[in-house]
């Protein structure tokens, strides 16, 4: 993308309603613009970096092997009369009347249209396992929109539902999505501790909620340091492993670490002191079991190798895909902007022309940006006549992690500069080595 012809309406001035840095951030970068409390529209920028959150998710959970699909987000008010949630809901729930004066609702959450779509079409145990989920936005009236994307009130969920014979069956589930829940935020550059919390309710007795330390959170959190050290990396997963996964969902659960709601002040003492830390989360994503709550409320069985019907076990797991944008930025920037991992990035590398119109250093910026492209990136390159300062101060907001600068005293000497935006370091090479070293860079990511 050329920025002469993007639309990156860049702020100069900090907006007086944004609280934290995420947020402040994310207006002044052009990635989004509020148009209700807690309503935004995604600008180019930030709809870019959405859709890359999005492709993890979905590439994590194809590799779990759920499926996906897509339901709407305007319910029908019966489905959750079934279940009983419908008053129980309160006002969070945004309620709303066709022509026709039946009752529908903004889907705050999916398990009984979820729970509809199974006891339509699934009658044998045969059938499963079944984990089905979708990327869909969810409305949820809250008291206090805030912080932008972090507290919305329309925002986008990753919401998935697994459809178990038994509940070791639906355990294994759980754990499945705790590992690839891991792989996940660890792909977007964030460590999310998986702690002990309550289900709210939703309802059901296990219950996990990563957590993604930062001072801004939301969330009280107790923890065990040594929970910070442990990282799943590049380990091979077999996802039909019910003993890997549970090794794995052990490993990462059994040192304490809970939410505020399960907080146990006698076991967190059991902590040796230099290791016990009380600290600030965000909720990036949560998981939950709960048997057969909605499967007996709705109807949901399967008919048993024996020939009996049982109602089916449940759980349902989400990723708040929208307000890991926040989270994202909150755990990486400075005081100039926004510090994107590569694995979320919104193009891979930025290009600065430190002369526009100089033929010589046109030509090597463009030979630089088609060179890119041709490998399959997507640079940002910085063609607009203006001064290197505002170019660089620009590059610096929107937070791309590799920068090329180009200009014509370099260009004498046959070079052109790399710079890391984490790191801020500076290489000077030609043109050629700079783009290698881009593509080794984004190999694998
Ligand atoms: P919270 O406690 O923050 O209100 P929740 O526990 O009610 O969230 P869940 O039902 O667990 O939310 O939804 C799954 C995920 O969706 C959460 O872990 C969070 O990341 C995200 N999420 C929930 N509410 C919001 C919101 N109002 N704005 C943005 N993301 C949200
Ligand atoms: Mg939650």
């Amino acid at each position: 993308m050329r920025l002469s012809r993007y639309f990156l309406p860049v702020l100069k001035e900090n907006p007086a309603e944004a609280q934290i840095v995420s947020h402040r951030y994310m207006l002044r970068a052009g990635m989004i613009k509020q148009q209700a409390a807690g309503i935004y529209s995604w600008l180019p920028l930030g709809f870019k970096v959405l859709k890359r959150i999005e492709q993890i998710v979905h590439e994590e959970q194809a590799r779990a092997g759920h499926i996906p699909l897509l339901m709407p987000t305007l319910q029908p008010a019966d489905l959750w009369r079934e279940s009983g949630r419908y008053d129980d809901y309160g006002q969070e729930m945004l309620r709303i009347k066709d022509r026709q004066d039946r009752e529908m609702l903004y889907g705050p959450t999916n398990e009984e249209m979820i729970t509809d779509i199974f006891r339509a079409h699934v009658t044998s145990y045969k059938d499963l396992p079944l984990t089905l989920y979708h990327i869909q936005w969810k409305f949820r009236d809250e008291m206090r929109p805030r912080f932008g994307v972090m507290r919305g009130r329309e925002f986008l969920m990753k919401d998935g539902y697994n459809f178990d014979l038994t509940k070791e069956d639906a355990l294994h589930a759980y754990n499945r999505h705790l590992v690839s829940y891991l792989r996940t935020y660890e792909r977007m550059g964030l460590q999310a501790i998986p702690m002990r919390a309550d289900s709210g309710p939703i309802g059901g007795d296990d219950t996990h909620e990563f957590l993604v330390l930062a001072e801004t959170g939301e969330s009280e959190v107790f923890y065990d340091a040594a929970v910070t050290d442990i990282k799943l990396g590049q380990r091979e997963i077999d996802y039909d492993d019910k003993a890997q996964c549970e090794a794995v969902m052990q490993e990462f659960t059994s040192l304490y670490a809970r939410t505020d709601e399960t907080h146990d002040p006698a076991l967190f003492d059991k902590i040796p002191e230099a290791r016990r830390r009380s600290a600030r989360g965000i909720e990036v994503g949560q998981i939950f079991y709960f048997g057969t709550k909605y499967s007996d409320a709705m109807g949901a069985t399967v008919v048993t190798p024996d020939g009996s019907r049982v109602p089916v076990h449940m759980g349902s797991h989400g990723i708040g895909v929208s307000r890991l944008l926040g989270a994202i930025i909150e755990a990486s920037h400075d005081d100039k902007g926004i510090i994107w991992p590569e694995g979320v990035t919104p193009f891979h590398c930025g290009i600065v022309n430190l002369k526009q119109g100089d033929a010589e250093t046109d030509g090597a910026c463009e030979g630089i940006y088609k060179a890119l492209k041709l490998i399959g990136l997507d640079p940002l390159y910085d063609d607009r006549d203006e001064r290197a300062g505002a170019k660089f101060a620009t590059m610096d907001l929107i937070g791309l992690p590799w920068r090329i600068t180009v200009g014509p005293r370099g260009l004498k000497n046959g070079v052109v500069e790399l710079t890391s935006r984490r790191t801020g370091v500076s290489e000077e090479m030609p043109a050629e080595a700079a783009v290698a070293r881009i593509a080794t860079i984004y190999e694998g990511i």
